[in-house]
């Protein structure tokens, strides 16, 4: 996992890299910046910043805060264009599965999950991934780039455009979709630091999940930062054996490294780890994993979601039946376990992360 050549390390386009600037994703220091190029005052930037985040304007006619002129020679000059949504499929449940066209033409994905006044956003981090777990569609694209900050928080002003959340009302954020967010974890924290900021979007700390395969050096690198998303780990294995077949990064940190850095992980009061565990029938889901996984989960503070597989073409797995998830249930809570049976949200839309871009992106099962 070291070396300079890894495809996922080259720089992603720059989205001002293809014509004019595009303001859509800079921070607070870039609009400092774009506003010095136009010789205007800094202080303008919180004028941008806070119509791009707060207002989620899409539009330059929108900041009528600033003057005309400047409004017109940012209309001439600079972009605001956010990822584009190509694709959007509903399920009966509510959410709704986007495809998003980077400005490189790259497709991935971005899922929006409404419960009462609130949204949960599921992101992507890279297009493709190159952690290859051989239950999941994106594992099969292998990976193309890592995205950007400004292409990460994209998904997310675009979601909550395209849904009309009110400004305000409680967002949560989950990178559980396409990509290892810990291989692009620059790039996270980037959009982590401007959807936390409290003149923006506001999402605060507690509200972002970043969920990793097990990179153990990316965990404790997380655990450096200050204020930081919380961590789970996509378990889905109890032996070494049983998840190196399914997980490739098994074979490079085992479920004792992983153990020792979710131990090492400096948890504030009563945070806990989130354990996402795959129920894969007769792989995954016997008993015997169940009462592996009650051993594991007791080593830091934690709790569980079990994940029915949610089957799509092409991996040869299925979910067990719903008696035996409520068995599984039982042992575990039975354990004093704190656990949760999470049903993957839209499996009417080609709901597992990486089926819509897949298929947008025309690749064969
Ligand atoms: S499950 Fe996550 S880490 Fe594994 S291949 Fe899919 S996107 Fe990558």
């Amino acid at each position: 996992m070291t070396g300079a050549a890894r495809p996922w390390d080259q720089p992603a386009p720059e989205p001002n890299s293809l014509g004019r600037p595009n303001a859509a994703g800079m921070d607070r220091d870039e609009l400092e910046l774009l506003m010095a190029s136009l010789a205007e005052k800094a202080f303008r930037a919180d004028h941008l910043f806070a119509g791009l985040y707060r207002h989620r304007w899409t539009d330059w006619s929108s900041f009528t805060a600033l003057s005309k002129p400047l409004r017109t020679r940012l209309q001439d000059e600079v972009e605001l264009r956010w990822p584009e949504i190509v694709e959007s499929v509903v399920s009966d449940d509510g959410s709704t599965k986007h495809a998003f066209s980077m400005q490189d033409g790259s497709i991935v994905e971005g899922v929006h999950m409404p419960y009462e006044g609130r949204a949960t956003l599921c992101l992507s981090s890279q297009v493709g991934c190159a952690m290859g777990c051989t239950f999941c569609a994106t594992g099969k694209m292998g990976i193309l780039r890592n995205l950007t900050a400004a292409e990460i928080t994209g998904q997310v002003i675009t979601m909550l455009n395209h849904h009309a959340h009110p400004i305000g009302a409680p967002v949560n954020l989950v990178f559980m979709g396409m990509g290892e967010p810990m291989h692009n974890l620059a790039h996270v924290m980037g959009a982590f630091r401007l959807l936390n900021d409290p003149e923006g979007v506001a999402i605060p700390p507690r509200r972002v999940t970043i969920s990793t395969s097990g990179l153990v050096p990316g965990i404790q690198r997380l655990g450096t930062f200050k204020p930081r998303p919380r961590l789970a780990l996509s378990l889905n294995g109890t032996t070494d054996e049983h998840r190196s077949r399914i997980m490739p990064v098994n074979r490079v940190w085992n479920l004792e490294a992983l153990a020792e850095a979710l131990t090492a992980f400096p948890l504030q009061k009563g945070e806990r780890i989130t354990l996402e565990y795959v129920l894969l029938k007769g792989v995954t889901d016997s008993l015997e994993d169940g009462r592996r996984l009650v051993a594991f989960a007791r080593r830091f503070p934690s709790k569980i979601n079990l994940i029915p597989f949610n089957p799509h073409e092409g991996v040869g797995f299925e979910p067990p039946t719903e008696a035996h998830i409520d068995e599984l249930c039982q042992l575990l809570s039975g354990q004093g376990i704190t656990v949760s049976v999470r049903r993957s949200r839209g499996q009417d839309i080609a709901g597992a992360c990486g089926q819509l871009a897949r298929k947008r992106s025309g690749a064969a099962d």
